[in-house]
C-alpha cells in the first residue's frame, strides 16, 4: 500500500536513539497551539509512496545507523497511517533496522495495536498535565494519552516521555511533578525529554495564512528547560 509523506530528514539526531532517518508523515487530527509543523496537518497533501520504495530509500543510510539508529516516523501524526507504517516497519524489522514512533498517542485500535507490536521505541508527547489544558490546547483528551501509555506498558515498548515546555502553560512545579510521577509509575519509560517552545514556525503559519495560536507566548529558555530535564532524570535514576 502507499502512504502520504510530508518530508524527510536523512540523518536526524534528535528524534529517537542514535542517528535516524526521519519520515514526517502527512496528516494529523489535532490542532495543538504550539504546533511547529502546521503544514503537516492536512490529511490529503504530501508525496504518495509505497512502503517498499520508502524502505529502499531508508536502507541506503544503513551504514550511518550504527547499533542504536534506524528509522523514526514523525509528523503530523504517524498513527493516522498505522497500516502503511506496519508494512514499512515489518520491512525494517526483517532488514535489521530499528523503528521508532514519535506520537501524541491520540489514536488506538487494531491497526495501532499491530504497529506497536513491531515498534522498538515510542516517543510519547505528554503535552499537559490535566484534562482542561489538553482539551483547550490540543483538541485531544488527557485520559486518551494516559490510556496509550497504559498500552505501551502492557506491550513493554521502550518509551520516552516528551514535553514541549511552553512558558506559563506547562512549566510549573506541579507540571514537573506530574510528569515525573508518570515516568516513575510506568516501567516502560526509560527517559524524559523536555524541549523548549520555539517560534521558528511563525513563518509557516504566515505562509499558510492561519494564525499561530501561541504567537503571543515568549519562547522558553533552553538552559532552564535543560536543567528541568536533568532534575527529572536525576529523580528517576533510570
Ligand atoms: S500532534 Fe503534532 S503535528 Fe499534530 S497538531 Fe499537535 S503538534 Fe502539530
Amino acid at each position: 500500500m502507499t502512504g502520504r509523506i510530508h518530508s524527510y530528514e536523512s540523518l536526524g539526531a534528535l528524534d529517537g536513539p542514535g542517528l535516524r532517518y526521519i519520515v514526517f508523515m502527512q496528516g494529523c487530527p489535532l490542532s495543538c497551539g504550539c504546533c511547529h509543523n502546521p503544514d503537516t496537518r492536512k490529511m490529503d497533501g504530501g508525496e504518495e509512496i509505497s512502503a517498499g520504495e520508502l524502505y529502499k530509500r531508508i536502507e541506503k543510510y544503513r551504514p550511518y545507523f550504527g547499533t542504536d539508529g534506524g528509522v523514526t516516523a514523525s509528523g503530523g501524526e504517524p498513527l493516522c497511517q498505522a497500516d502503511f507504517l506496519y508494512e514499512l516497519f515489518s520491512l525494517c524489522r526483517a532488514g535489521g533496522i530499528t523503528t521508532c514512533l514519535d506520537t501524541s498517542g491520540c489514536i488506538t485500535g487494531t491497526a495501532v495495536d499491530k504497529l506497536l507490536d513491531i515498534t522498538d521505541t515510542v516517543l510519547l508527547d505528554i503535552k499537559y498535565s490535566n484534562e482542561d489544558d489538553y482539551q483547550s490546547y490540543t483538541g485531544m483528551k488527557y485520559s486518551a494519552v494516559i490510556d496509550f501509555l497504559e498500552l505501551l506498558e502492557k506491550k513493554g515498548v521502550r518509551t520516552v516521555l516528551r514535553r514541549v515546555i511552553v512558558p506559563g502553560l506547562n512549566d510549573s512545579d506541579s507540571d514537573r511533578d506530574n510528569l515525573t510521577a508518570l515516568a516513575k509509575k510506568y516501567s516502560c519509560v526509560y527517559k524524559v525529554e523536555l524541549l523548549p517552545f520555539k517560534k521558528l514556525c511563525e513563518e509557516k503559519y504566515e505562509r499558510l495564512g492561519i494564525p499561530f495560536p501561541f504567537g503571543h507566548i515568549p519562547e522558553a529558555d533552553p538552559n532552564a528547560v535543560r536543567k528541568e530535564e536533568e532534575t527529572i532524570m536525576h529523580e528517576l535514576d533510570k
